[in-house]
This record gives C-alpha cells, sequence and structure tokens, in this order.
C-alpha cells in the first residue's frame, strides 16, 4: 500500500484520497476525527496506523478491521484514506492543490439535534463551489433522549437496539436534515437507501462519542472514492512531488520545517525542491523527512524518525534550509529532472491563484 522508506519504484499508482470534515462549531468536528484516529489506534496492530503531522492516515486494513463485517477489503483497492487534522471551512479553503480543493472528499458533520446551522449552509457552499463530494454524518445520535450505547456499532444495528419511542425521535431529526439539505438543493437520503452518490448526499448517523456509526461512516467514505475518484486517484506515485503546506514550524534541531500534505509523485530525503513563500517561491534542498514516532519509542529515540522518501498521499514535515518564509497553504513541488526555472514559475503562478483566492474571499 504505502511505501515510506523505499526507494522501490514498483509502487501501487493508486493514492491514498485526502478527507476534510467540516460543519457548524460544537457540531463534532474536532471530536469526530479525535474517534477516528481512536478507533484506528485500537484496532491496528502497533505501528500499523502512524499519526502523522497535519494528516492522519488510516490504512485499508485497519478500516476494514473498523467497520468488520460492513467491509469486505477486497472490494477496494485504494490504499485507505488520509484525514487532514485541522477541521473547519477556514482550512478546507486554504489548502489547496493545483486542480482547487486539496481534500479529494469531505465529510460534512451535523449535530442531528441542532440540524443546519450558519456555517453549515457556509460549508455546503464551499462543497458545491469546489465540486467536491461528501457525506454528511449525523452526529450525536446518543443525546436522543432515552438513548441506549452500543459503541463502535453500525449505525443500523444500533438504532434497531433502541426503543421505538427513541427510533421515532432520532428518525425525526434526521429527516428535518434531509429536509434541510434538500432546502439547499441537495437531494439527500439515508446512505443505504443512496444508490447514486454522486446525485444523492448520503446521510449517515453517527456518534463521534460512542463510536457508533463509525464503521460506516469509514465504508461509506471508501465506497465514495473508490467508485467516483478513482481515475483522479491514479497518480505517478514514482515522480517529483506536489504538495501544499499546512504549517510552518520550527523543530528542534532542524530550524524553520514545513508539515506538508503530499498529493502526488515522491519526495526523497536529498530532492532540490521549490516552496511558496511571503516573498516568493523559494529554491531549496531537502535536508531531513521527519515522521512522527509511534509513543512508546519517543522517550528513547526522540520525537522524530527520519525517512527516505514520501509517496502521495501523505502528511509529513520538511527540514530544509531558508523555509523560514515559507506559507501555510503554499505550493511545494519537487524539481526532479525539469528546469528548475519552469518549476518556479508553476510555484509563482500558484501563488498567484492563491492571492486571488484570498481577496474573493474576503
Ligand atoms: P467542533 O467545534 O465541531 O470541533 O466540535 P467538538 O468536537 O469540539 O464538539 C463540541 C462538543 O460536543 C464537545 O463538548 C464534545 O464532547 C461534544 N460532542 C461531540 N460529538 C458528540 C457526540 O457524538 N455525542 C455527544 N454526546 N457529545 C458530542
Amino acid at each position: 500500500s504505502q511505501p515510506t522508506d523505499t526507494d522501490d519504484e514498483s509502487e501501487a499508482t493508486l493514492r491514498t484520497p485526502i478527507v476534510a470534515v467540516l460543519g457548524h462549531v460544537d457540531h463534532g468536528k474536532t471530536s469526530l476525527l479525535d474517534e477516528i484516529r481512536g478507533s484506528a489506534v485500537t484496532e491496528g496492530e502497533s505501528g500499523a496506523i502512524t499519526q502523522h503531522i497535519g494528516a492522519t492516515a488510516v490504512p485499508l486494513d485497519v478500516i476494514s478491521e473498523i467497520a468488520g463485517e460492513l467491509v469486505d477489503p477486497t472490494d477496494f483497492d485504494l490504499p485507505g484514506l488520509l484525514f487532514i487534522d485541522t477541521p473547519g471551512h477556514h482550512s478546507f479553503s486554504t489548502l489547496r492543490s493545483r486542480g482547487g480543493a486539496l481534500a479529494d472528499i469531505a465529510i460534512l458533520v451535523v449535530d442531528v439535534n441542532d440540524g443546519f446551522q450558519p456555517q453549515t449552509l457556509e460549508a455546503v457552499d464551499i462543497l458545491a463551489r469546489t465540486q467536491t463530494p461528501f457525506i454528511v454524518a449525523a452526529n450525536k445520535i446518543d443525546t436522543t433522549p432515552g438513548w441506549n450505547p452500543n459503541p463502535d456499532t453500525p449505525t443500523q444495528r444500533t438504532i434497531d437496539a433502541q426503543t421505538d419511542r427513541v427510533e421515532r425521535d432520532l428518525n425525526e431529526n434526521l429527516y428535518e436534515l434531509i429536509g434541510d439539505l434538500s432546502d439547499n438543493d441537495f437531494s439527500a437520503d439515508m446512505y443505504w437507501r443512496v444508490q447514486d452518490f454522486q446525485n444523492n448526499i448520503g446521510v449517515v448517523p453517527v456518534s463521534a462519542e460512542t463510536g457508533e456509526g463509525i464503521p460506516d461512516l469509514l465504508t461509506v467514505m471508501m465506497g465514495l472514492s473508490q467508485r467516483y475518484m478513482k481515475e483522479e486517484m491514479a497518480v505517478d506515485v514514482g515522480g517529483p512531488a506536489a504538495g501544499t503546506v499546512l504549517e510552518v514550524t520550527d523543530t528542534q534541531g532542524f530550524g524553520a520545517t514545513v508539515d506538508a500534505i503530499i498529493y502526488d509523485g515522491t519526495i526523497r530525503a536529498d530532492d532540490e525542491i521549490v516552496v511558496g513563500g511571503v516573498e516568493g517561491p523559494i529554491v531549496t534542498e531537502v535536508r531531513a523527512l521527519l515522521r512522527p514516532r509511534p509513543l512508546e519509542e519517543i522517550r528513547t529515540e526522540g520525537q522524530f524518525e527520519q525517512v527516505d522518501s514520501v509517496a502521495a498521499a501523505d502528511g509529513i514535515k520538511i527540514a530544509a534550509p531558508d523555509l523560514d518564509d515559507a506559507m501555510a497553504g503554499a505550493p511545494i513541488r519537487v524539481v526532479g529532472d525539469r528546469d528548475v526555472d519552469d518549476v518556479i514559475e508553476d510555484v509563482r503562478a500558484e501563488l498567484a491563484d492563491i492571492a486571488v483566492q484570498t481577496v474573493e474571499e474576503g
């Protein structure tokens, strides 16, 4: 699936879809990401799941463990899902890739009791404008009065286990939510009734608190990616990397570094790169590619381990000289065997595009 410490060229050509989480404040975006990370750590074999910088990779075998009966891993040939750790539509809008949004697909989190709120509408507008496929996580089902929680259970199973009254109350909220979506010109239905996810939004009842419905959420995201994203996920994994800066940070022993998501190709530990900066493109050379160590090794081995290469899609911390002025949201390109001036021009053009977007969005 995801090669890392190798220069092996015989790599899979389908990359991991990049997932963003959006929704109104307090509807549970952060909790949902935490819950997915938590289940992934519990279910994954030690070391199978790595907590990356700014993004969390959940490999297919881990998804399959979490989803249990819902997933037959042989149905899928995408390697898993990569979640951007910073939720919200601000990060969704500022994190861009060549074609538009950095995220390939999205989860719109809506508190099932609270329904559509101003930021839900803003998120829906952004997703429509960028033509990002999304599903709705109808969150906090466990707060339905009288709810009897069945942790980490598929959603239909836990709903069936509730009393008629609780089920009726939840359904009322769910249908109100489906109505809100249709008022905003999105035809939507409970995900198990949706055949065509391109023209209908699937609603997945979940609880970020109890993990109910998380198996369904991951399964539906995999299915959606597999069905509608496969062509876009077919990248030249061995080619020069393209990525986006998430954040510029100071890392002990390395000075200014960037946390980045690589969405195309491969970056290697000695590559020449061009990074978008406040004053324009920065040309520099990778000094180290840094990945957080598994928790149990941090005390003895230090916080980060160096890797030789990273292939799309993945999160990575890049150490290189002259990154102090690098800019969050800016492009990163490996030069490879191209003319460095062409790559500089590409980065300059993308920076100009970002500036225009920023002005448009006020
Ligand atoms: P965000 O602003 O969208 O990131 O929302 P948070 O994840 O910070 O959640 C807001 C509050 O709702 C927190 O107090 C969470 O503990 C709580 N919360 C989130 N999801 C659930 C859920 O599924 N069930 C319950 N009972 N509480 C939740």
